[in-house]
């Protein structure tokens, strides 16, 4: 059957601002790293802190801009915010070495992986696979693009996280059991990575539940501040 010239709808391309420039980051793909920092696994009583990293993915239409009001979502009763930093892949390769991905970063944002929390421990105890407590609507807040050129040193930096103005994580970058460039070296070993695609990197410890009229606001040392609301 020949192509029909007219799609049924449009099936719109999700865009991050990218900061200082005229331009948008087109999303292609949302990967995340599970258990990244150690005392985010303590508190989380969870998994061996020497385990390689883990990767889940959450679907493209989840990431929305700052300023957007989440709507608190159906099917939990334990929304939570994990703070992170998010990766903008801007050139795509498979089995990347760790010391060529700065050729391959577009840039870095600041990110949340908001969780369902009770269907991811359900998930966990069950055996069974993520998806009900990490990917659903809304769940990939992402903040302004920043362009590697004007946040050379992002790992040297301090990530902080607030509800209703009250701090609720905050973290030295370098405490990532696995930096920016293994998590793109062992990813790449699993997926070809493609301009578009955004990895966030994982949580510190301090995560916490928030309910409708929550403000969460994100703020890494060199990007643009990310902040949402739940309604
Ligand atoms: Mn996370």
């Amino acid at each position: 059957m020949a192509p029909s010239a007219t799609p049924l709808w449009e099936a719109p391309t999700v865009q991050v601002p990218i900061s200082n420039k005229d331009r948008t980051f087109p999303v292609r793909r949302v990967y995340c790293v599970g258990r990244n920092y150690v005392a985010h696994i303590r508190e989380m009583k969870e998994g061996n802190e020497r385990d390689a990293p883990f990767f889940f993915q959450k679907p493209t239409d989840a990431v929305v801009a700052s300023g957007t009001a989440i709507p608190f979502p159906q099917h939990t009763q334990d929304f939570q915010y994990e703070g992170e930093l998010v990766v903008a892949i801007g050139r795509g390769g498979i089995n990347i070495p760790s010391e060529k991905v700065g050729e391959h970063i577009f840039g870095y944002a600041a990110g949340l992986d908001m969780t369902r929390r009770d269907r991811q421990k359900e998930a966990l105890n069950a055996g069974r696979p993520w998806e009900a407590g990490k990917s659903f609507d809304h769940s990939a807040p992402c903040g302004p693009i920043t362009a590697i050129e004007e946040c050379p040193a992002i790992g040297e930096g301090t990530l902080c996280l607030s509800v209703n103005g009250q701090q609720r994580q905050k973290s030295d970058l370098d405490l990532m059991i696995w930096d920016v460039a293994e998590i793109i070296e062992k990813l790449s070993r699993q997926y070809r990575l493609e301009g578009g695609d955004l990895i966030y990197t994982g949580t510190p410890a301090g995560v916490g539940a928030v309910r409708p009229g929550d403000v969460i606001r994100l703020e890494i040392t060199g990007l643009k501040e990310l902040e949402v609301s739940v309604t």
